[in-house]
């Protein structure tokens, strides 16, 4: 920006948000469930939408309650609201100014005085939630989730032997008529239900050893998603240790994407993911990230954080950052596979200090894509949401010999099988495994400020950790601590991107 238009920027009110910006393959789109980066968990893409605010010229409006305000470069200011759609906000100066005429309500066109377009900049500050009409109380609704998201279990055969893995691997996997029959069945749940998209997630164990068998049931699933009018959209999440030119083509031609996990550079990885016979994985995962770039592909980065390689975190996120590669960061979760590894298990401090390096590092090298939901483990903070994941309400999990359960992480517990009509409505119906409750539901999250955008925490680790799902996180302090510094984080991109840093 040159001097001139920066000299207009201070005196123009303006009002920057998050939707303004973010976008899917370069087009902007406001479609939520499309800008979800990739985990292996089930996607919290159920969102809390707050009714449209009525107003007029004349209607009393003021600050919205609970919002989040910090001071950015270049006397910027970051508001944000964890009700809103819009995601972070920043105003210059000239938009603060008018913004803080409403710190008590007041008539919305009683800034019309202070000249310009002061009233058309205060309308926006109420669509975009920061302002809200004094008297007409939030109302809130659910706006339930499109897809339909299925971890299919196409092997359960593994070449690493990672420490956190929860899967007590065989030489089995998922044949092709076993795979017709699962996806026959996530086809008459989504129908039945009401959803508009299936999401395969292609897992397993190591996906990649099944391989041929994901590229006929993606085929399969896509004729049959086409017959019923549903969109599909398929991801392999691998290891990345054996992804060669066949797998690199068959990709392309497919349109599945691809997530891989990489826990870290050099040692910082190889400290989790091994071979059977003990060597580390990393370099074969970074060759084959090399090979996958050459060929134009971009997966989706799964990090996954212990206590081993928390001083690696920074070097990781750069890592990623150079190469432009979308990445999500996910902290370690005890299984009974895992719980002998007494050396994973982290302390609040630990992983507070390392991500904080990590935020250093991102904040130097800020992406053009938003980091809002990739940054701290469960959490989304590009969406108000009530639920953590989809677990019991827009998720299954398809075991390699047809048995459907709640969750990949209690792949072992099905509650049911493909043969059913209907095994999404069993999965919601039952009260034995993992249970889901709204963050409203859980003691310690009611009045939390941040719940729209935490919803609480993995249920499964709460449980493990508490024996209860109704409580709050047990990385609760790791995620209150951080929350601020992850927003900040985004208005220093939205200033970035918008040419106004350093104005
Ligand atoms: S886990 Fe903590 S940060 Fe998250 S909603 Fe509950 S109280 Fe808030
Ligand atoms: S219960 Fe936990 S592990 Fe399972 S899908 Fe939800 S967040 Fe992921």
């Amino acid at each position: 920006m040159d001097a001139t238009n920066r000299t207009k920027a201070s005196t123009t009110p303006i009002v920057l948000c998050s939707a303004d910006l973010d976008s899917v393959d370069g087009h902007l789109t406001t479609d939520r469930e499309l800008r979800q980066p990739e985990t292996d968990c089930a996607c919290a893409d159920e969102r809390v939408v707050t009714s449209p605010p009525r107003y007029e010229d004349t209607t009393l409006v003021s600050a919205t309650p609970a919002l989040h305000i910090d001071d950015l470069p270049g006397s910027y200011k970051l508001v944000s609201s964890p009700r809103s759609q819009a995601g972070v906000v920043v105003l210059n100066q000239s938009a603060w100014t008018i913004f803080t005429q409403f710190h008590q309500p007041a008539p919305l066109n009683s800034v019309a005085a202070m000249g310009g377009s002061a009233r058309e900049v205060a309308k926006r500050m109420v669509e975009l939630g920061i302002l809200q009409p004094a008297g007409q109380p939030l109302v809130t609704e659910r706006a339930l989730s499109e897809t339909l998201t299925v971890w299919l279990h196409v092997t359960n055969e593994c070449n690493l032997r990672c420490d956190y893995c929860f899967v007590s691997k065989t030489p089995d996997e998922m044949d092709f008529e076993r795979g017709k029959q699962a996806i026959d069945a996530v086809a008459r749940s989504a129908v039945r239900n009401g959803f508009r998209r299936i999401k395969l997630k292609y897992a397993g164990g190591e996906a990649t050893l099944n391989f041929p068998l994901v590229v006929a049931l993606h085929q399969y699933a896509g004729d049959l998603a086409a017959r019923h009018g549903l969109k599909l959209e398929g991801i392999v999440l691998s290891n990345g240790v054996a992804i060669g030119s066949r797998v690199i083509r068959a990709l392309r031609a497919s349109g599945i994407r691809l997530m891989i996990s990489l826990d870290g550079i050099g040692e910082h990885h190889d400290t989790h993911r091994r071979f059977a016979n003990g060597h580390g994985s990393f370099s074969r995962v970074a060759r084959a990230l090399d090979r996958l770039a050459q060929h134009g592909i971009k997966p989706s980065i799964s990090i996954t954080l212990s206590r081993r390689n928390l001083s690696g975190l920074a070097a990781t996120v750069e890592y990623l950052l150079e190469r432009e590669l979308p990445f999500t960061i996910n902290f370690y979760r005890e299984n009974d596979c895992s719980a002998s590894f007494s050396d994973l298990a982290y302390h609040d401090e630990q992983i507070i200090a390392s991500m904080r390096e990590a935020f250093a590092v991102i904040a130097r090298r800020l992406p053009p894509y938003s980091l809002l939901g990739a940054l701290l483990d469960r959490a989304r903070l590009d969406t108000p949401h009530d639920y953590p994941c989809g677990v019991g309400r827009s998720y299954m999990v398809i075991d390699h010999h047809g048995g459907v359960a709640k969750c990949h992480m209690e792949i072992e517990r099905t509650v049911t099988s493909v043969v059913v009509e209907d095994p999404l409505r069993l999965i919601r119906e039952d009260r034995e495994g993992v249970q889901n409750p709204a963050v409203a539901e859980k003691a310690g999250c009611r009045e939390c400020a941040w719940r729209y955008w935490c919803a609480g925490g993995c249920p499964l680790l709460t449980y493990r950790v508490t024996g209860r799902y109704d409580v709050k996180s047990p990385n609760c302090r790791i995620y209150q601590t951080l929350f601020p510094e992850v927003v900040r984080l985004e208005g220093l991109r939205l200033l970035k991107y918008s040419g106004l840093a350093g104005g």
